[in-house]
């Protein structure tokens, strides 16, 4: 399966913003974004105007690699989103925050969403009970999003407690740390996301 191997510090230089792809260490002086906080390259610091077709990319890309999605997965999500009822650009965010990887991210399961990608695939996240294996899957209202039995004692899902305490959850999962599940209270809506997003920029990028 296609994926990226570049820096993900040089992905946060490079879109402006810390998008924590890192756990841990985004909480951390070494973060290279609070030490370079200018893009990577020799040209880095130059001054430069950004066409709005620029400024509308690195929003998408933004966007994107926060996910940690291709650009054919993140397209398909923008046409669901754009099929559906109501502002597309909020669609999209609602559908991607829905994402079981995205869920056991938020839950503080894992330090990063790039971690929690790894822990679905390998089978340490139920739905319901049951086993999923699908970083993809869509989560709805009522889910109880847990971590198996068998996987309880790994260290990193002993260490969630704190992950959760640092980051805090979203107000659409109710955690039950000592567990290690979370229920899906509500869908998420757009107040929910709190990282600065400008999803009309997206809508604008798709639709030339
Ligand atoms: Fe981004 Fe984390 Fe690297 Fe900082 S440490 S630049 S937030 S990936």
């Amino acid at each position: 399966m296609a994926r990226y191997t570049e820096s993900k510090c040089r992905i946060c230089r490079r879109e402006g913003t810390k998008l924590f792809l890192k756990g841990d260490r985004c909480y951390t002086d070494k973060c290279a974004y609070e030490r370079r906080a200018y893009p990577p390259g020799e040209h880095g610091r130059a001054r430069k105007k950004h066409s709005d077709y620029a400024i509308q990319l690195r929003e998408k890309q933004k966007v994107r690699r926060m996910y940690g999605l291709l650009e054919g997965q993140f397209r398909k999500y923008f046409d669901i989103a754009d099929s559906r009822k109501g502002a597309t650009g909020e669609n999209l965010l609602i559908l991607l925050e829905k994402r079981l990887d995205n869920v056991v991210y938020r839950l503080g399961f894992a330090n990063s969403r790039i971690q929690a990608r790894q822990l679905v695939r390998h089978n340490h996240i139920a739905v319901n009970g049951r086993r999923v294996n699908i970083p993809s899957y869509i989560v709805k209202e009522g889910d109880v999003v847990s971590v198996l039995e068998k996987s309880k004692k790994m260290l990193l899902f002993q260490e969630a407690q704190d992950v959760l305490a640092r980051r805090g959850a979203p107000g659409w999962v109710d955690v039950d740390g000592n567990e290690l599940k979370g229920t899906i209270k509500a869908t998420p809506v757009r107040d929910d996301i709190t990282f600065p997003i400008n999803e009309q920029l997206i809508v604008e990028l798709y639709s030339k």
